[in-house]
């Protein structure tokens, strides 16, 4: 199948005209163990900055964003969906896999609505949740939308490697080839008005990360580039980055980037931290501000 080549709207001036609306939308929760987050850091230092239950479990939200340009409503992430046996649920703590919906009606949306959905990468936890199992019977969650993703993301995705196979589900990404609604993104830039997207390999090839010019702000979708507020340390990185020090690197040039720039880093995962800024000091890379989308200044 061939894909449509990448299309980026010229018509700059319409979106331009009209107001831009940026809201979280819960796509539900989700568990890793802590050692997984924070990898070679001890409990004894993490433990005391992001709370762990009993089975050493941390709680991590599935948040993904909204952007509302009027007639193109465009969603970053996609959460879980209804794809995995009870066992693996169990294993990763998941709840309110299903919530994505209704998130959306809460807000005024329907699944409907949606008119582009990008994926930053392909692993279970930001994709599967775009398809439906019905019986058995694979079916869109969001009938009108083209998905976006990075063409080096996707290409990683069907040669994979043992240890990352396991975060990739073959059917539903099969099902996405198929709809023929896929773009694979080869290039960084704006992708759309107001939206530019750069890709990062250290947690897996091609993660493709949007940055989101909002008034006189930019807003970063953190992904898995830094999983949560409490990951901003350059090396409190997670175990699941594939390459660890490639990882570290491009950590540390956008930490520069965003403490120079004041960036707003909003987190997917941070079960207790929505947004934050951040600042260099003597001792790295700190939080500065710590708030909720909805409580920015
Ligand atoms: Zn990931």
């Amino acid at each position: 199948m061939e894909f449509e080549p990448l299309i980026i709207s010229s018509n700059f001036d319409y979106y331009n005209s009209i107001i831009m609306k940026i809201i979280p939308i819960s796509a539900g929760n989700f568990h890793c163990d802590g050692g997984a987050l924070f990898s070679v850091i001890p409990k004894k230092l993490w433990g005391k900055v992001y709370p762990a239950d009993e089975n050493n479990f941390t709680k991590l939200a599935l948040r993904c964003l909204l952007i509302d340009y009027g007639e193109q409503k465009i969603l970053i992430e996609a959460g879980i969906g209804n794809h995995f046996p009870e066992k693996h649920l169990q294993n990763n703590g998941v709840e309110n896999e299903n919530c994505l919906e209704e998130s959306l009606k809460k807000n005024g949306y329907t699944t409907d609505d949606i008119t582009d959905i990008i994926f930053t990468h392909l692993h279970w936890d930001h994709c599967t949740g775009a398809v439906k199992n019905r019986n058995g019977k694979l079916l869109p969650v969001f009938t009108n939308a083209k998905y976006w993703c990075s063409k080096k993301q996707w290409e990683h995705s069907k040669i994979s490697n043992p240890r990352e196979k396991a975060a990739y589900h073959k059917g539903v990404l099969d099902f996405i080839f198929k709809s023929g609604k896929l773009n694979l993104v080869e290039n960084e830039g704006e992708l759309f008005a107001n939206i530019e997207v750069r890709f990062f390999d250290g947690h897996t090839p091609g993660q493709m990360i949007p940055f989101i010019r909002y008034e006189d702000k930019t807003v970063v979708y953190m992904a898995d580039l830094i999983p949560t507020s409490t990951n901003i340390p350059l090396l409190w990185l997670a175990a699941y980055d594939l390459y660890p020090v490639k990882a570290m690197e491009e950590k540390e040039l956008f930490l520069n980037e965003t403490a120079k720039n004041g960036y707003i880093l909003f987190f997917e995962h941070d079960f207790y931290t929505e947004c934050v800024t951040v600042s260099k000091t003597e001792k790295g890379f700190v939080l500065k501000d710590k708030f909720t989308w909805l409580e920015r200044g």
